[in-house]
């Protein structure tokens, strides 16, 4: 229980171009749902994302 969990957070986001939104990188944006001008997921929809 110490300092394990001071390696996670503060990943590098990048923003979305199409929404702004800051995402992981080459990943579906979460909140327009495109990733590289195409149109992979239905905005605002549930997705459960596997880790
Ligand atoms: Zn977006």
């Amino acid at each position: 229980m110490r300092r394990s969990q001071d390696a996670i957070g503060a990943p590098n986001l990048r923003p979305c171009p199409k929404c702004g939104a800051y995402v992981m990188p080459h990943r579906v944006c979460s909140e327009c749902g495109y990733y590289k001008d195409v149109l992979v997921v239905e905005p605002k929809a549930k997705i459960k994302e596997t880790k």
